[in-house]
Order: C-alpha cells, then structure tokens, then sequence
C-alpha cells in the first residue's frame, strides 16, 4: 500500500512539494491538522501541487454511509479501506459543551468476544497510524460545519488497539501534537491486553486506561472475553495497579450488562471488591448490551441497570450508567460494519 495521506510525515509531504517554495509544506500540514481541510480544499496551494499530493499520497478511507440517531447528537461513518474495501466505522458524539470522536483501531477483531458485533464477524487487518487520525480528522471536520469542536477521543471502535499497539500511540502522538487534543482528553479501552497496558503506563503521554471487564470472576470472564484465559483477572489487577502508580489517574471499567449473565447482585459484590484493589479505587462505567445477531442474550432492563448500579454505589464504588448512544442507528461496536439495515440521513441540526 501507498504511504497515505495521515501516514505521511512531513519529510514525505516536502518530497512531494519538491519545487515549490519551503513554507508551503508548513502550509499544508496546517491545513490538514489545525483548519481539517480536505486536501482538495487547500486553496492556497496551487492546483498543480494539489494534485500531485493527491496522486503521491492519498486518503485511505472511502465514505460509504452514514446515519444520524433520532436525537441528532450521534452520528456514525462507515468507510470502506481503499485498499480491500474492508469496513470500518467512526462515531462522532455531540454534547452540548463538548464532542467526543470513536475511532477503530482494526477493520474487525481477533478476539472473539461473543457478545461484540466485530468480534463475530472476525479479524481483517490492522488499521495504520494515519488510518485511525484520518477518522478524527473526518469527524473533527463534520463536527465542525455545524459548530462543533471535537474534544475528546475515545479508542472504542472495531478493534483492539493494544493488539495493533504502534499505530495506536503513533496516532495518539499526531492527535495530540498536530491535531491539538490533550492527553487526558484520549481514552485507549482495552480488552485487558496486560503487556500492553504495561507499556502503556510508559507511553510518553499519559492517556486514560479504560478496560472492558465485564465480569469480575475468571470462570465467567473466560466465557465473555475469551483472551482472559491468557490475561486472567489476578494479571489484569496487577496490570492496572502498574498503571496506576505510573501515572496517578483514574482506570475506569467497562461493564455491559447482560441480562441474568453479569448482572446479578453476586456479580455487584465481585465487582465492588475489584474495584477496591485498585488505588485509587476504579471508576465504573455500566451500559446495558446492545443486542447483536449472533447472541442470543438480551442486554438488562433499565430497572436491573439501576438496582445493579445502586448495590455498587451502597458499597461505596463510583459508577455511572451510561447512556447507549445511537442504538436505533446500530451504533454499538461493529454493528454497522455487520451490515444491518440503516437509513443514511445527512446530519442537518446545530447545536449551542
Ligand atoms: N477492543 C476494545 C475496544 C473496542 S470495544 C475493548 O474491547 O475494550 C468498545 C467497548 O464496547 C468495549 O467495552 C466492549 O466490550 C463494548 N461492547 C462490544 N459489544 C457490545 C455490545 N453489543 N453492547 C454493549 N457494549 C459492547
Ligand atoms: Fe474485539 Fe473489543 Fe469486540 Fe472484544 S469487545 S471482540 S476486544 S472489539
């Protein structure tokens, strides 16, 4: 494959631009980063030079679809990869005081969570550096026609990014030093890769850790998240307390609540005790499961969320339900990728 267009360095841009003044490589890395202008719409650059960037390096992400939830504050991308056509998926989420950016990190996954769309439909390749920033850069620039200024990056799409762990911190690097988002506006969710939250915890820069637990003893969490029996629960707990005194912040877990599987006052109970060997104690974050076709289980009633919320607050940890953004548009992990039936709708509503 072509270096592409987000992969490039500056090196590679100037290489390109061979011939024209110096500054103009600093002119079109602005473009591309601070103003998220399409590489078409740089103007000040002379055609000629916008068609030789355009012909020596490309985007790689080729829009497909996109649907808008019915509230109109969610909107998810599906693009197909210009090299097999694999697809991949972005979801951008607007607040009223903040928008936050859900990238894939892997067009599908290897790790074969039963429960998460991508995970059934399996492993395709892993997405390069300048593949997971074009996502930002594509949302950031939707975000922006209608007012918006994205802030926070969440790397909670298709994938698992401590599996594809150098394209992963490289595009941390770009978002933060060319995009401009600060570290502690970047979330890395993990499925518990422990060698990989090892070397997080020495990252250069200090990203939040969030982990999808889902179940808080090992013979259930074999079941949910099968690389547990790799990376068990004991390792997992080490692992974030690494984390922890490496960099002094928060981890937070990830729960889905699964209908009489993982939601149950016993699972409360393991899960509170969890929490406690983290230091500082760990920060929940619940969601009902989002139904997908290949698992027969229903996520839990609203009513069984807040009990199972309420017991974990009783015993004195911090949890927070969270809203399941975009349902109605498949917007949960791999879904749209899996093919299910959207209606495209162009986003036409602004907020603030
Ligand atoms: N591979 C990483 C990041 C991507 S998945 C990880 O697993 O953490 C992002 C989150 O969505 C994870 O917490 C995952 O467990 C959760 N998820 C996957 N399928 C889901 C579903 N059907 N309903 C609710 N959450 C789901
Ligand atoms: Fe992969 Fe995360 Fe889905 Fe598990 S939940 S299959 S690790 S994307």
């Amino acid at each position: 494959m072509n270096t592409t267009l987000y992969d490039a360095t500056a090196h590679d841009i100037a290489r390109v631009l061979v011939g024209q003044p110096a500054y103009r490589v600093k002119q079109v890395w602005q473009a591309l980063y601070e103003q998220l202008r399409a590489p078409a719409d740089i103007t000040n650059l002379p055609l000629s030079a916008r068609n030789e960037l355009a012909a020596a390096l490309p985007e790689s992400l080729v829009w497909k679809t996109e649907s808008t939830d019915a509230s109109g504050d969610t909107v998810k991308f599906l693009w197909n990869l210009c090299d097999g056509g694999h697809p991949i998926e972005t979801v951008l989420m607007l607040y009223p005081n903040r928008a936050t950016v859900c990238v894939s990190t892997q067009a599908g996954c290897a790790m074969g969570c039963g429960f998460c769309a991508t995970g059934q439909a399996g492993f395709n390749r892993h997405l390069s550096a300048g593949e997971i920033v074009e996502q930002v850069v594509k949302a950031a620039r939707r975000a922006k026609e209608i007012g918006h200024r994205v802030s926070n990056i969440v790397f909670m799409g298709m994938g698992e990014p401590l599996v594809n762990e150098a394209a992963t911190r490289a595009a941390v690097e770009r978002i933060h030093d060319d995009i401009g988002i600060s570290a502690r506006h970047l979330t890395i969710s993990t499925v518990g890769i422990v060698p990989g939250i090892r070397r997080l915890a020495r990252w250069p820069l200090p990203v939040n850790l969030a982990v999808s637990l889902h179940a808080a003893r090992d013979e259930l969490r074999d079941e949910l998240v099968p690389i547990n029996k790799r990376y068990p629960i004991e390792d997992l707990v080490a692992a974030c307390n690494d984390y922890l005194d490496q960099r002094h912040r928060r981890v937070s877990f990830e729960w889905a609540l699964i209908n009489r599987v993982n939601d149950t006052r016993r699972d409360a109970n393991e899960l509170a005790r969890l929490c406690k060997r983290l230091r500082p104690s760990a920060h929940v974050n619940l969601i009902p499961l989002n139904p997908t076709p290949g698992w027969p289980t229903r996520g839990s009633s609203p009513r069984r969320v807040q009990e199972f919320a309420d017991i974990l607050v009783g015993l004195g940890v911090n949890a927070t339900v969270r809203r399941n953004r975009g349902t109605d548009i498949d917007a949960a992990c791999g879904q749209l990728a899996a093919g299910q039936t959207i209606t495209p709708v162009r986003l036409g509503r602004t907020e603030n």
